[in-house]
């Protein structure tokens, strides 16, 4: 037996996200056929309008729906401190622990030769830029410390110095080869603590 063709092209379409495979997808696609179609009305509505308005930050890159978001736009924030990271999901850790009081910028990725992925691919012109424009006095590297991640802390550290900034990593508390994203804020709040100069 196989389903109607509509059918078929929902469960198809919902195993474009991460984890989910083909018995996932079509439970999914039966929960919002035919337990829930007011819900799965509202997804649809909200995946078109996210999809169609959310950008990126102009400043920082991270995903949002206006020219700058929230924290860019923040005067508090102190925007001579610069930390940057590999993924949106970092930023919301970070800001979870509650240590650190600076803006960001997000890579989008890390550095990865093999995938395509280069200084082009992560915009790091854009960053050399802001580097260059003399707001950033410090910057603090939170990349998660995977072979990859650690290429591309080295070929950062290269770029801030060029520019004479002083530069730290994170250190403290992250473990080796693990995901900055999955870091409990404590042990996160502390490896920003006592960030070390490199
Ligand atoms: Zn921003």
């Amino acid at each position: 037996m196989s389903f109607s063709p509509l059918i078929s092209q929902l469960i198809e379409a919902l195993r474009c996200l991460p984890g989910v495979g083909p018995k996932s997808a079509q439970r999914m696609a039966m929960q919002l056929l035919e337990k829930d179609r007011e819900a799965g009305v509202y997804l649809a509505k909200t995946i078109l309008e996210a999809s169609s308005r959310v950008t990126r930050c102009q400043k920082c890159r991270t995903l949002c729906e206006s020219p700058l978001c929230k924290i860019c736009s923040n005067p508090k924030r102190n925007q001579s401190l610069l930390c940057i990271v590999e993924t949106p999901m970092d930023i919301l850790a970070i800001e979870q622990s509650g240590g650190f009081s600076g803006i960001y910028f997000v890579l989008m990725g890390h550095l990865s030769p093999l995938d395509g992925i280069g200084p082009n691919e992560l915009k790091l012109d854009q960053l050399d830029q802001y580097l260059a424009s003399g707001e950033i006095q410090e910057v603090i590297l939170a990349i998660s410390p995977t072979v990859e991640g650690q290429a591309t802390t080295h070929y950062l550290m290269d770029m801030i110095k060029a520019h004479r900034k002083s530069v730290s990593q994170i250190a403290y508390g992250v473990p080796f080869g693990g995901e900055l994203e999955y870091v409990d804020s404590h042990t996160l709040s502390h490896a920003i603590a006592s960030r070390q100069l490199v």
